[in-house]
């Protein structure tokens, strides 16, 4: 099968993922005043702004949705979000999920203690996902949006049909956050992100892009699950 070109583009703490075909697709609007880094390495790989036609939202956390209005404006591309939060991003809202590991509490403090520091611009978001997902077909990309919720209640992943899944924060595979590929330290319901990962597993994704750190075999998460559900 013919595997869609995809690029990594480190926005801040956060990785972007942008997918190419017949128009792009851009996977999170990066970090907060991640503008002109964004710039720079779209110059670098030689991608007019304006061929991208579509930024999917994995979710409205702050460090997702930062620079999204001026990535919008830059591109003229449709911004999409699971329709669960929508309103954060319209409203320009900075929302971050409770912990679920002792390390989530003591990193988490240190993160809303930043928090009033981060400015977020609202933006009009173009399409709301929802449970159903969406085709990358229109884009010229074997690939959709599905709804993968338990770090946020809307979050969603980009599933190729190559295997990829690029899963936000589904999981995480990098300090500060986590040592190695794991679930995420923050999560609204961890029953949810498992089951999320059980419905990724079923469709047989075999490399994982997490929006913080490298990317990870989707046996890890596999071998994790099982651990725990035999403990
Ligand atoms: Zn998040
Ligand atoms: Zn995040």
């Amino acid at each position: 099968m013919e595997r869609s070109q995809f690029h990594t583009l480190p926005l801040g703490i956060d990785n972007c993922y942008l997918i190419e075909g017949e128009r792009c697709v851009l996977v999170d609007g990066g970090a907060p005043g991640q503008t002109r880094a964004f710039v720079e390495r779209l110059a670098a790989l030689g991608i007019a702004p304006s061929r991208i036609g579509l930024i999917i939202l994995t979710h409205a956390h702050w460090d997702h949705i930062g620079s999204a209005a001026a990535l919008v404006e830059l591109t003229g591309a449709k911004l999409a979000i699971h329709a669960h939060e929508r309103h954060i991003v319209e409203q320009g809202l900075k929302s971050m999920p409770p912990a679920v590991t002792p390390w989530g509490r003591v990193f988490g403090t240190l993160l809303r203690a930043f928090l009033p520091f981060v400015t977020i611009a609202p933006v009009r978001v173009d399409i709301a996902l929802g449970d159903d997902g969406l085709s990358l077909e229109p884009y010229g990309i074997r690939g959709k949006v599905l709804h993968t919720p338990g770090h946020s209640r809307g979050s969603v992943s980009v599933v190729l049909d190559s295997g990829e899944a690029f899963v936000g924060d589904l999981a995480m595979n990098g300090l500060p956050l986590t040592r190695r590929p794991d679930l995420p330290i923050f999560a609204e319901d961890i029953d949810a992100v498992k089951a999320s990962w059980r419905k990724l597993l079923a469709l047989g994704v075999t490399t994982i892009y997490p929006a913080h750190g490298r990317p990870f075999a989707a046996s890890v998460i596999e071998r994790r699950l099982t651990k725990q559900t035999a403990a």
